[in-house]
């Protein structure tokens, strides 16, 4: 009997499937039974210290937000069953994009169901065949699906490789481009390099590009009060286009934004379609965003305690004989190399009683895999002392760290 169309489907995703698993791909999904923090407990009862969020700032399971979203869900209702310009626009989301744009030094923002869908809906507004787009290789997915959308021409530098950068600059300018725009993440999530924003200003300047950043792992945690990496680097009012999440260290939920200039922000408005075509952000995650800001503004501590924290941590694995790479404090990338090495080491940290995950190839390059770690305000100095006490034991157990030769990495 001839396969059923569902049957015929169905074989062709086992096939797939089958694929990612024999290239080492295949990824699954532990359960949580407890809120997101400083430790979680997984449904099997296990309590662990959690490496690998992007909690930055420990407000996943803040008091004041769940407060302030609780409050907003009372005041505003669950949602507006409406996309912002049919009749979903509150007050609570023009404050918040008021907010928004006042935090990082840009006159306006947008809000979006996601940074994903911030990226996605940014490049094909602005920018047509007449114009062209200059990318860093490692920029997230969203910035290259985004960019894909666009009919501008497009050109990728070498990661972080400013000759490589000016080369594409020059070719668009031959290329007798109206527009150029060079994009790159602030912070660069896998191996937590900081983008080198000052030079890349330079150069945008010298051959008449517009700068944007996508800055999802540097809000709330580079930069004074954890204003980005635009402040880190003393450029507030200098980058064109800056967008970012409320899913990470402002809070965890959910939710992007888009801030550039009034007249950017009115044409996105009007032409960027998962602006246009999908529903209003939820009010309870608009009064926790709004809460988390407003705490940032208010008191800068726990951006330079996790500042603190993470250069202790870094520290003292570089004492145990880790190799790490360098770059933002609380991304640490715990360089292993070998691909069976890392995932020996997170399953035994992970019984050590820490939530870590090892990456290897294709997520980062051959040879290169990790362990990421990422520290967060919340953690405590229990949590710290166990997390290092792990490493060390782990590494004695599995021979790595002080009986290996140090290797530099750049
Ligand atoms: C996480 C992330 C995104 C996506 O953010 P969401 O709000 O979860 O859609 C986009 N860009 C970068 C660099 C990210 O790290």
């Amino acid at each position: 009997m001839p396969l059923t169309p569902a049957q015929a489907l169905d074989e062709r995703v086992s096939l797939e499937l089958e694929s990612v698993r024999a290239a080492g791909a295949y990824k699954t999904e532990r359960v949580i039974g407890s809120t997101q923090g400083a430790r979680v407990r997984l449904v099997d009862g296990r309590e662990l210290v959690n490496l690998c969020a992007n909690n930055y700032l420990g407000l996943a399971n803040d008091t004041r937000l769940v407060e302030a979203a609780a409050e907003a869900l009372r005041s505003h209702g669950l949602g507006l069953a409406s996309a912002r310009f049919i009749c979903g626009t509150q007050d609570l989301h023009k404050t918040l994009e008021t907010s928004v744009a006042e935090f990082l030094g840009t006159e306006d923002a947008v809000l979006y169901a996601a940074a994903f869908d911030a990226n996605g809906g940014l490049f094909e507004p602005l920018l047509g065949e007449p114009d062209a787009v200059i990318s860093d290789e490692l920029n997230h997915a969203s910035i290259i699906d985004g960019i894909r959308l666009c009919k501008a021409r497009r050109w990728r530098y070498r990661h972080n490789d400013m000759a490589d950068l000016e080369r594409c600059l020059k070719e668009a300018r031959q290329g007798g481009a109206r527009s150029t725009l060079v994009f790159t993440d602030g912070v660069f999530s896998m191996d937590g390099t900081i983008a080198q924003l000052d030079r890349i200003k330079t150069l945008c300047d010298s051959h008449g590009a517009l700068m944007g950043i996508d800055e999802c792992h540097a809000t709330g945690v580079l930069g004074p009060q954890g204003r980005g990496t635009h402040a880190h680097f003393g450029l507030v009012g200098q980058v064109d286009l800056i967008t970012g999440t409320f899913g990470k260290a402002l809070g965890g939920a959910s939710g992007g934004f888009t801030a550039c200039s009034y007249r950017v922000a009115d044409l996105l408005r009007q032409r960027s379609r998962p602006y246009l075509f999908s529903n209003t952000l939820a009010p309870p995650i608009v009064g926790a965003s709004l809460c988390a800001l407003q705490m940032l503004r208010e008191d800068g501590a726990r951006v330079k305690r996790l500042a603190a924290h993470a250069l202790r941590f870094r520290a003292a694995l570089e004492g145990l004989g880790y190799t790490l790479k360098p770059g933002s404090p609380p991304i640490v990338p715990v360089m292993l190399g070998d691909e069976h090495m890392a995932k020996k080491l997170a399953a035994r940290l992970l019984a050590l009683g820490l939530y870590v995950v090892s990456f290897s190839h294709p997520v980062v390059p051959r040879g290169q895999a990790r362990i990421r770690v990422q520290l967060s305000d919340a953690h405590s100095e229990a949590d710290l002392q166990l997390a290092i006490a792990a490493f060390a034991q782990a590494g004695h157990e599995l021979g790595i760290g002080a009986s290996r030769v140090p290797q530099h990495i750049n």
